[in-house]
């Protein structure tokens, strides 16, 4: 494992056959509680050799989509279905899902702005450090589920980082397109060096994001999509058994892209909080 001063302790052993769930906490020494800890819900699903995966959602904590498949995916998924080990990181930065707030409303920290964090830090920073050197180290995929939250909402989609090889550009567009979110596209370093995206580049683990609607709810569409998307890239990785599953695209109608990159830009004059962000 790489460098790893993180004070988090995992209360699980991610070495252990079976499935297992608890917390990992963050030391939080304040007036109310000197020894006071942050729980972080965490879970892994182990059935011996296989990809080792990290699934992640509640980067962002008014993002539901991704938090709610995952809480059922802890609950339903049995170690007998699984090869490998998948790692569940269901609200990552846990104090901002409890307030339902993007960022943390302990340290105004943006998990997602956070990367590679700071193991002396405030608890978001301390947080992003655990990630990038205890977590992402010790796995091989990492999936991480976001939506728009309360500000924004996205056509439902997933995205990656271009990847750098022919190889590995083909693999990771089947990945998208196994996904089968309505819209999938490729960004080049979009947002920095901050990102989980960038920590996993850093880690060399294979990463996929998604964008699932948002707006500060939750759609049955929006979970369809994540659910049996994710179904189906489990399936292609190797961690769940079977044939991955295409979803059904006419022939010409997939609308998976391959962007030079993505930029984000506030459309001027608009202060709709539906469009008042936008794609180009
Ligand atoms: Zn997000």
């Amino acid at each position: 494992m790489a460098r790893s001063q993180s004070r988090l302790a995992a209360e699980i052993d991610f070495e252990r056959n079976g499935k297992q769930h608890g917390f990992i906490r963050l030391p939080y020494s304040v007036h109310r509680s000197a020894y006071g800890w942050i729980p972080i819900p965490v879970a892994s699903i182990k059935n011996g050799k296989g990809p080792r995966i990290l699934l992640m959602a509640g980067n962002h904590g008014d993002e539901y989509e991704g938090q709610v498949a995952l809480g059922k995916l802890i609950r339903s998924l049995e170690p007998a279905e699984i090869s490998g080990r998948i790692i569940i990181l269901p609200s990552a930065n846990f104090p901002a899902a409890m307030a339902g707030m993007r960022t943390s409303p302990l340290d105004e920290g943006n998990l997602n702005r956070s990367f590679p964090g700071d193991p002396y830090g405030g608890p978001t920073a301390q947080i992003a450090d655990y990630i990038e050197s205890v977590l992402l180290p010790q796995c091989d995929f990492v999936f991480d589920f976001h939506s728009g939250g309360s500000s924004l909402t996205y056509v439902p989609s997933a995205l990656m980082r271009r990847p750098q090889t022919t190889a590995a550009l083909a693999q990771g567009i089947e990945m998208l397109r196994t996904f089968g979110a309505p819209v999938a596209y490729l960004v080049d370093a979009a947002l920095g060096d901050h990102t989980l995206t960038a920590a996993a580049a850093r880690a060399g683990v294979r990463h996929m994001s998604a964008e699932l609607a948002g707006g500060g709810q939750v759609t049955p569409a929006a979970l369809r999509i994540l659910e049996a998307g994710l179904r189906r890239v489990l399936t292609l990785v190797g961690a769940l058994g079977g044939e991955p599953r295409r979803p059904r695209h006419r022939p010409g109608s997939c609308r998976c892209a391959a962007l030079t990159t993505m930029s984000m830009r506030p459309i001027p004059g608009s202060s709709s909080r539906w469009s008042n962000w936008a794609t180009r």
